[in-house]
C-alpha cells in the first residue's frame, strides 16, 4: 500500500510533453498531431479546453442551419455520399429552389434560433448562371440578418468573386480526408482540385469554412493527416466541420465499421489544439452520437452545430432536443457575427 507522500508523487507525475508545431515555422507536422491524437484522454481534453476557453466562452455554441437548395443527380463519385447519381441511394435529383422558397426557410431558421445560414447544392461546380442564381440567394439570406455560407463545389475564377460581391460570409469546401486516404474515397477530381478551390475562397475575402469526415476507415495518423492539412491552411478556416460518417444504404461506404466514440471527440479536440480560433462545428453523425458524447465534444472545443431536423439529405436531431441538450448543460446561442 503506498503512503499519502507517494500518493501524492503519483498524482503529480509530470504530464506529457506538449505536442507543438515546429520551431521557426507555424507548421503542424502530422507527427505532432498524432502524438496529440496519442495523449490520454485527460490530457487531451484538458489541453482542448485550455485552448478553447484561452478564445472563446466556452458556454455558447453557434446555431447554423443546412439547407439543400439543388439535391442530387451530382456527376462526383465521393463514396460516402447519397447524392452522387451513380448510388442506388432513393435519393431523387431535384432543381435549384426559388428565391421565395429559401427566403421563406430562412426566416423559418431565424425564427428557430439559428445565426448562420448554410446553402448546399451538388453540384461538381456551378455554371456561370447557377453562380448568379445562387448570389441572388445569398441577397435574400442576408437581408434576414443571417450569417450566409454556400457549398456549390468547385469554383472557378470569377465565380468567387461574384459570390463576395453578393454578401458570402463564409464557402464550404471540405478537404473530406488526409492526402494519402483520398483516392479511396474519391477519384473524380483530385485534392489539389480543392485546395484550388479555397484559395480562390481566400482570395476574394470570403471566410473559409473546412474540414473532413472520420470514420471512413482511415487510420488514426490519417486523421491526424487531415488535420494537418486543415491547420496548415494559411491562414487555418475560420470554420471547422467534424463529420463523423452516416453510413447510407446504397453508397460503397454502407457497410463501413463505426469508429469508435471517443476516436470522434479526439478529433474534436486536436482540431480545437491545432486551430485555436476556429468555430469547430458538430456537423453529420450528431443524432447517432447521443447527448453523453455530443457533450463531451463540446468540453473538447466544438462549438457549433448543424441545427434543424435534416441535414442534405440525412437526419439530424430536433430542434427541440438541442435546445433541451444546450439547456441541460447551462449552455446558450452564440450571436450571429454579420458583416
Ligand atoms: S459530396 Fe458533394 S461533390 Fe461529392 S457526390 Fe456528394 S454532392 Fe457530389
Amino acid at each position: 500500500m503506498s503512503t499519502p507522500a507517494e500518493q501524492v508523487v503519483t498524482l503529480h507525475r509530470p504530464r506529457p510533453a506538449a505536442p507543438a508545431p515546429a520551431s521557426g515555422e507555424q507548421r503542424w507536422s502530422v507527427d505532432a498531431i498524432e502524438a496529440l491524437f496519442n495523449l490520454p484522454f485527460p490530457e487531451l481534453m484538458h489541453r482542448a479546453q485550455t485552448v478553447h476557453r484561452e478564445n472563446f466562452d466556452p458556454t455558447l455554441v453557434e446555431f447554423a442551419t443546412l439547407l439543400s437548395i439543388k439535391t442530387g443527380g451530382c456527376a462526383e463519385d465521393c463514396g460516402y455520399c447519397p447524392q452522387a447519381a451513380r448510388y442506388d441511394t432513393g435519393v431523387e435529383a431535384s432543381k435549384l429552389m426559388e428565391p421565395a422558397e429559401v427566403l421563406a426557410a430562412a426566416q423559418r431558421a431565424k425564427d428557430a434560433g439559428a445565426t448562420r445560414f448554410c446553402m448546399g447544392a451538388a453540384w461538381r461546380s456551378p455554371k456561370d448562371r447557377d453562380v448568379e442564381k445562387v448570389a441572388e440567394l445569398i441577397r435574400t439570406v442576408k437581408s434576414l440578418g443571417l450569417e450566409s455560407c454556400a457549398t456549390l463545389g468547385m469554383l472557378e475564377e470569377g465565380h468567387a468573386q461574384t459570390l463576395q460581391e453578393a454578401g458570402l460570409d463564409y464557402y464550404n469546401h471540405n478537404l473530406d480526408t488526409a492526402p494519402d486516404f483520398y483516392g479511396d474515397i474519391i477519384t473524380t477530381r483530385d485534392y489539389q482540385d480543392r485546395l484550388d478551390t479555397l484559395a480562390r475562397v481566400r482570395k476574394v475575402g470570403v471566410k473559409v469554412c473546412c474540414g473532413g469526415i472520420v470514420g471512413l476507415g482511415e487510420t488514426r495518423r490519417q486523421r491526424a493527416g487531415l488535420v494537418a492539412e486543415l491547420a496548415n491552411l494559411t491562414p487555418h478556416p475560420e470554420s471547422v466541420p467534424i463529420n463523423n460518417l452516416v453510413k447510407v444504404e446504397g453508397t460503397p461506404l454502407a457497410d463501413q465499421v463505426d469508429l469508435d466514440p471517443f476516436e470522434f471527440v479526439r478529433t474534436i479536440a486536436v482540431a480545437r489544439i491545432t486551430m485555436p480560433t476556429a468555430r469547430v462545428r458538430l456537423s453529420a453523425g450528431r443524432q447517432q452520437m447521443g447527448d453523453g458524447i455530443q457533450a463531451l465534444c463540446f468540453l473538447a472545443g466544438a462549438n457549433s452545430i448543424f441545427y434543424g431536423d435534416k441535414l442534405l439529405t440525412t437526419g439530424n436531431p430536433d430542434t427541440d432536443a438541442d435546445v433541451q441538450l444546450l439547456e441541460r448543460l447551462g449552455m446558450n446561442r452564440a450571436a450571429p457575427q454579420v458583416r
